[in-house]
C-alpha cells in the first residue's frame, strides 16, 4: 500500500489548537503517514477583513507544528504568484509524491465551496476530501449540498474546533487571553509582532510602512524553520492592515521638583 498524506489547507490566522487536533484526529482515523499544513497564499480581502501577511501565517504555522514529527508545513502557496488554487497545490503535491495517496482536510464551509472552486472535477480526482466541523455545525446543511455526498468526501466532528482564528483575532483586539488556545510560541510570536492588535501611537517595534510586509509574493525559499527563514520577523510587518500615525508633539519635561529647605535653629 502507498504512503497516505494528508494536506491539511488553510489561512491559518492565526493557527489554533483545533487545527492540531484536527490533523492529529485525521492522522489517527484516516491512518496517514504524515500531514502537510499547507497556508494560503496571497493576503486578500476577506469577509470584509485583510487576510494578515501570508510570511506571518506560514512562521506561526512552522512553530506550532515543529514539536510533531509527523507534521510538516509547505511555503507552496505562500511562494506562489496569484490566487491559491488547490487544484494546483494538488497537482504539485501529486507530482512530487507519485507514490502516496492524498487526503486534503480543511473545514467543513469550506469545502462545501469545492465544486465552485477552479477545476472541481481534477480537484475531486486527485484527493479525498475530510471535512472538519466543529460542535454545534449544522451537519443538515452540509449534507444538504451535493458535495457532501461525493463519495471521497467524508465529515469529522472535532470538539477542539471549538476554538477559531476569529474568536482568536477578536480576543487578541480586545487585550483578552489566549493562553491554551494557540500553542505558547505563536501567542508569542502575535505579541512579538503585534498582529491583530490595532497600532499604538509610538509602540516599540512598530512597523514600516504598509506594504513591506513579507507577507506579499516575492519571499522565496523552502525552509520551514522559523530561524532559517529568509524573512525574519524584524522584516515583516504585523500591522500592515493600520495606516501610518503621526508621531505627538513633544511636550517639555516637567522641571525636577526644588530641593527642600535647610533648617537651621539655635538654641
Ligand atoms: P476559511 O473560509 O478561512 O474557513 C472556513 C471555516 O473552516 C472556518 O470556520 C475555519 O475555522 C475552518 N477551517 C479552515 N481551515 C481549516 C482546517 N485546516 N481545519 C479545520 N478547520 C478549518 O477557509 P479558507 O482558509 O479560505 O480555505 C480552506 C482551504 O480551502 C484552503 O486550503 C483554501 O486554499 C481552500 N480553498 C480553495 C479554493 C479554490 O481552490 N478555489 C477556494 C476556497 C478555499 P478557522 O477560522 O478557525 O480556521
Amino acid at each position: 500500500m502507498g504512503r497516505r498524506l494528508g494536506v491539511m489547507g488553510g489561512t491559518f490566522d492565526p493557527i489554533h489548537y483545533g487545527h492540531l487536533v484536527t490533523a492529529e484526529e485525521a492522522l489517527v482515523q484516516f491512518a496517514l503517514d504524515s500531514v502537510l499544513f499547507v497556508p494560503t497564499g496571497q493576503p486578500w480581502m476577506k469577509e470584509g477583513r485583510e487576510v494578515s501577511p501570508a510570511e506571518h501565517r506560514y512562521l506561526m504555522t512552522v512553530i506550532a507544528t515543529a514539536s510533531n514529527p509527523r507534521f510538516s508545513v509547505s511555503r507552496m502557496e505562500v511562494d506562489r504568484q496569484g490566487p491559491t488554487y488547490t487544484v494546483e497545490t494538488l497537482q504539485a503535491l501529486a507530482e512530487e509524491n507519485p507514490d502516496a495517496e492524498l487526503y486534503f482536510i480543511t473545514g467543513a464551509d469550506a469545502m462545501l465551496e469545492i465544486l465552485h472552486w477552479k477545476d472541481p472535477e481534477e480537484v475531486l480526482s486527485l484527493a479525498h476530501f475530510i471535512a472538519a466541523t466543529r460542535p454545534g455545525y449544522d451537519l443538515a446543511h452540509f449534507e444538504a449540498e451535493a458535495a457532501s455526498h461525493h463519495p471521497k468526501v467524508s465529515v469529522m466532528t472535532i470538539p477542539a474546533l471549538a476554538i477559531s482564528s476569529t474568536d482568536i483575532r477578536q480576543r487578541v483586539k480586545e487585550g483578552r487571553a489566549i493562553r491554551y488556545l494557540v500553542p505558547e510560541g505563536v501567542k508569542s510570536y502575535i505579541e512579538k509582532v503585534g498582529l491583530y492588535r490595532l497600532r499604538r501611537v509610538g509602540a516599540v517595534g512598530s512597523p514600516g510602512p504598509a506594504g513591506t510586509g513579507a507577507g506579499e509574493r516575492g519571499s522565496r525559499g523552502g525552509s520551514a524553520s522559523p530561524s532559517g527563514s529568509r524573512s525574519s520577523s524584524a522584516e515583516v510587518s504585523g500591522s500592515d492592515r493600520c495606516s501610518p500615525v503621526a508621531a505627538p508633539p513633544r511636550r517639555p519635561r516637567p522641571r525636577a521638583a526644588p530641593p527642600p529647605p535647610v533648617w537651621s535653629c539655635s538654641t
